[in-house]
């Protein structure tokens, strides 16, 4: 028997907040068995010349795409926009969000030191591809310093949001994450609605003009992956999955959810031509 085409359209980079290159994600994808892979950093497309060639160089597709930093409801909410074009004059929009995702950590940092007298920089943030930069970072520099000995410790001790070193980024509204997301020339998708508290409110997106759902995620569980999977088939919306993939050890593992290749290629047919 010939196993399944999997895809995984939704990894991070350390074009953002992962800890793994373009060419170190692909490497591991293929090596995963994993055929097309989406490196879809927060709020950011660069890097897209460098993430294709190391898909080619590890034998898979590459799918551009970028999560959008959104709110709804005073939620955080992430729009994916995948299959977009890396070359939209709109992706300048994401300029924006990057900046003040800088002042942001900048003003983190502030309260570090306030709240507990540890002093980090940016200069001890490994963040040196990083056009967009996120708490991740910090975290990774506060195990790197001795004062906690994991992601996750840092992220409970201090990070998480309302936690006691935590500012909010600056968000869209979702309509305008959605419209953003399609202006970028690629499919609006609701990422993780259950991991963002959206299972019960998805008409909404709906009507900002949503074109799909991620109805797999390592945080859906199947009876989650199966209402979501209805709601896009009695919608005609499209659907997407991804494994949300930041770090070696650190979180469910790249491919995770074994999303089938017809996700992608239904994803493309409601895209149309010209998709990267
Ligand atoms: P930011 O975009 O700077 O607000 O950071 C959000 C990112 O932090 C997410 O994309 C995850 O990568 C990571 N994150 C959020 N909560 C946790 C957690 N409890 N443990 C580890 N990583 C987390
Ligand atoms: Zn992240
Ligand atoms: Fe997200
Ligand atoms: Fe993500």
């Amino acid at each position: 028997m010939t196993r399944p085409k999997l895809v995984d359209l939704h990894v991070h980079s350390t074009f953002s907040d992962g800890s793994l290159s373009p060419e170190g994600l692909a490497g591991l994808a293929a090596k995963k068995g994993i055929s097309a892979l989406a490196i879809t950093d927060h709020d950011s497309l660069e890097g897209w010349e460098e993430k294709k060639t190391a898909c080619a160089a590890a034998g898979i597709e590459c799918v551009c795409g970028v999560e959008i930093s959104c709110e709804e409801s005073d939620k955080e909410t992430h729009i994916l926009s995948l299959l977009a074009d890396p070359f939209s004059p709109a992706r300048k929009r994401l300029d924006q969000l990057r900046h003040e995702r800088e002042h942001r950590m900048l003003s983190m940092l502030g309260k570090l030191r306030e709240v507990t007298g540890i002093e980090i920089g940016m200069a001890d943030l490994d963040a040196r591809q990083a056009v967009s930069i996120g708490r991740p970072h910090l975290a990774r520099a506060l195990v790197a310093r001795g004062v906690v000995k994991s992601v996750s410790e840092a992220f409970y001790r201090y990070l998480r949001d309302n936690g006691p070193i935590y500012i909010q980024k600056t968000r869209l509204p979702a309509a305008e994450g959605i419209a953003l997301a399609k202006e970028l020339g690629g499919l609006a998708i609701l990422a993780h609605p259950g991991a963002s508290g959206w299972l019960d409110g998805l008409d909404r997106f709906v009507e900002y003009g949503l074109d799909g759902v991620e109805a797999y995620h390592p945080k859906h569980d199947q009876d989650t992956v199966g209402r979501l999977l209805a709601y896009c088939r009695d919608r005609n919306l499209a659907w997407s999955g991804g494994s949300d993939f930041h770090s070696p050890g650190d979180g469910p593992d790249i491919g995770a959810p074994g999303v089938s290749y017809e996700a992608l290629s239904r994803l493309r047919e409601r895209r149309g031509g010209g998709a990267a």
